[in-house]
């Protein structure tokens, strides 16, 4: 593996321990621009994967600000929204519920009315249908919250903490806005499940607005670090909707792709094998399918002390 000398030392967001470097990203095209797909760094103390280098977050503003954020088409079943409201329903029927990224709040919609429902968007489009659907929408990012507004009982992020590049300081965040008995939801893809650790740096998931990536290891390291918060439940499920012959399909199809790779790694010449091109390039042309009916994504409830 070829990694340029400046960034061969990379400590982790989280826990700021020194990470290992895996490699470069087979990045996917999405809503930004990024120059690279950068390298993928894990750490072995906290349990975090991350993508660096990465844009700042003055650039990355500058890239969303161009996006059509109605090109964001929302899906037609959201089996995490139904899941995390069957469980809410269990941990609290009503109060002040915040949804961190919440775009036109379909989310905080299912709720029932017993809630008092605010949240927090980038997007323009999204912030509006918000407001139309009573949401009280309190800014662009968690910091973006006034004291004064400071307690909720829920609080929610669903597909948001890939999006950070410090899920800790967020976390932080959510722990300071919650009262005693408070509920936290996130959720997220899983760099520990199965499929991921066999793609590694080629993963479905690498989006170029995605920096981050955690764990059910994640939550429960950052839950005995840091006090206040426990770690309720952890279900993994998929982030989209299929039948069996389908979630076997997909199965199928990503099996076959890692052992065609394996096969071409074995015979391939030597001078084929590096990052740095020659006919590894033309392997970069291919990526491993997707594995989102595989529940390779999960949900973590919280609650703090
Ligand atoms: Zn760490």
């Amino acid at each position: 593996m070829i990694v340029s000398p400046e960034v061969n030392i990379q400590s982790c967001p989280a826990c700021e321990r020194i990470a290992k470097c895996y490699g470069p990203i087979l990045g996917r095209p999405g809503v930004i621009d990024l120059a690279s797909d950068g390298l993928l760094w894990g750490c072995g103390t906290c349990g975090l994967f991350f993508r660096s280098p990465y844009p700042t977050e003055a650039e990355l503003d500058r890239q969303y600000a161009k996006v059509d954020t109605k090109l964001w088409a929302e899906e037609a079943t959201r089996p995490d929204f139904d899941l995390a409201e069957r469980k809410l329903a269990e941990l609290c029927a009503d109060g002040h519920v915040l949804d961190v990224g919440c775009y036109s709040g379909r989310f905080l919609g299912k709720l029932p009315p017993t809630f008092a429902k605010y949240g927090i968007e980038k997007s323009v489009h999204g912030r509006r249908e918000s407001e139309e659907k009573g949401i009280r929408i309190l800014g662009a990012r968690i910091q973006d919250i006034p004291p004064a507004e400071a307690q909720f009982d829920v609080i929610t992020a669903f597909d948001v903490l890939e999006h950070i590049r410090n899920p800790a300081d967020f976390m932080r965040q959510v722990a300071r806005l919650l009262p005693g008995g408070g509920v936290f939801v996130g959720s997220t893809g899983n760099c520990d499940h199965w499929a991921w650790r066999m793609s590694r740096q080629d993963h479905w998931y690498y989006f170029p607005d995605h920096v981050s990536f955690l764990s059910p290891r994640w939550f429960q390291w950052f839950c005995g670090f840091e006090e206040g918060l426990e770690v309720l439940e952890v279900v993994r499920f998929s982030r989209c909707a299929g039948g069996r012959g389908m979630r076997l399909r997909q199965a199928v199809r990503f099996l076959r792709y890692h052992g065609s790779q394996a096969f071409h790694r074995a015979f391939r010449t030597a001078s084929a094998g590096s990052f740095a091109g020659g006919a590894g390039s033309a392997e970069r042309a291919t990526r491993a399918p997707a594995t989102n009916l595989l529940r390779d994504h999960f949900m973590v409830f919280l609650r703090k002390s």
